[in-house]
């Protein structure tokens, strides 16, 4: 991603920022049938610490140490919280990071191999992305949060990539999972970065899926308005894309206005969408991606289908974030069969005649 230094607000740092972006975009033709669509893939699970966060990180967390901020803290689900801490201890900070009650224990193991102070908080997680910045006013920790500036012009870099990689071809639509709408909102920066210097013309229709259980920039989109409702906690439900239950979305009115700006639109899928695209993922496609990525392949199959987006348009799914980091999670049950050495061939001779 330091290709783009020059649109960037620091210069290039030293450490495991120089790993995050320059992520691989990739023609998938095994998912053009499940997505309705000519399917490419940038695959934001290959940055250091397996989600697109990374390239917000690389920028913000050197930014701040670079102002002198001694604390880094963050509010997070889990891939922004890991992310922090990578990036944190790359330059010797401390770090702090407000995590759900209810967070895994491979996702605790995750962020705390990196050994920042993890703080698990009760109550409406909604609310603590305002309580983190209140925090930050009394104590000396600068919490980088989803939609600090510095974040959001290093997730820009993932739309220069995408373009860059397609040149001279341009894609049509670009699908993402939102939840609080900073990724959403950098990937519009870069649309617009891009439009002002005269690079493209048309700009990709930007698709932001939702799960069905939080969901309220659908429910904005839908209702015409340009603001998020926050969702009340017996609004939202369990979801296995934990990545992006956010019911009050920080970025949302922003999100929102990138969706119209490009003609775009949102969508919510359910668990069952998530469950079979995050599979067809895997089986045509060859790729692992966590739930709340699935989400891109389970709302473009529904935009085909309702007539969006149609079957000879290229579309770049950007699973957001690796699948790896869940497993052991799930209720995945793994057939399997025990062979001895010597029963093997008349075994497989079986098994390949049938
Ligand atoms: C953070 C995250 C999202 C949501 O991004 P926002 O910027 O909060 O909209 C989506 N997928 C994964 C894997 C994430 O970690």
């Amino acid at each position: 991603m330091w290709r783009y230094e020059a649109l960037l607000p620091i210069d290039r740092p030293e450490g495991v920022a120089r790993a995050a972006g320059g992520t691989p975009l990739v023609r998938s033709p095994g998912l053009d049938d499940a997505a309705g669509a000519r399917v490419f893939v940038k695959d934001e699970g290959e940055n250091p610490t397996g989600a697109y966060k990374d390239r917000g990180s690389a920028v913000a967390v050197p930014h701040t140490v670079a102002t002198g901020g001694d604390v880094v803290g963050t509010v997070s689900y889990g891939n922004m919280a890991i992310s922090t801490a990578a990036h944190a201890a790359s330059l010797d900070r401390e770090c702090v990071v407000f995590v759900p009650e209810q967070t895994s224990s491979v996702r605790l193991e995750l962020i705390a191999q990196y050994e920042p102070t993890i703080v698990q908080v009760a109550g409406d997680y909604g609310k603590l992305y305002g309580d983190a910045l209140e925090l930050s006013k009394h104590l000396p920790i600068d919490v980088l949060v989803s939609d600090v500036p510095t974040r959001i012009s290093g997730y820009k870099t993932a739309l220069f990539e995408i373009y860059e990689s397609l040149a001279p071809a341009a894609p049509d639509v670009i699908a993402l999972p939102a939840s609080s709408g900073g990724f959403a909102s950098g990937i519009w920066l870069g649309i617009r970065d891009l439009k002002r210097a005269g690079l493209i013309a048309e700009p990709p229709r930007l698709y932001l899926i939702q799960t069905a259980t939080a969901d309220p920039l659908t429910r904005a989109f839908e209702a015409g308005e340009t603001e998020p409702t926050p969702l009340s906690p017996d609004e939202t439900g369990d979801t296995i894309a934990h990545s992006i239950g956010n019911p009050d979305p920080p970025s949302g009115a922003r999100a929102l206005a990138a969706v119209r700006d490009t003609d775009g639109a949102v969508v919510s899928v359910t668990d069952d969408e998530i469950r079979t695209a995050q599979r067809r993922f895997a089986v045509d496609g060859g790729f692992c991606v966590e739930p709340a990525s699935a989400t891109t392949l389970a709302g473009v199959s529904r935009l085909a289908e309702r007539g969006d987006i149609a079957a000879d348009e290229s579309v770049v799914l950007v699973p957001t974030g690796t699948g790896f980091k869940e497993m052991g999670t799930s209720e995945m049950e793994v057939a399997t069969e025990t062979v001895h050495r010597d029963a093997l061939r008349d075994r497989l001779e079986s098994l390949l005649a049938s």
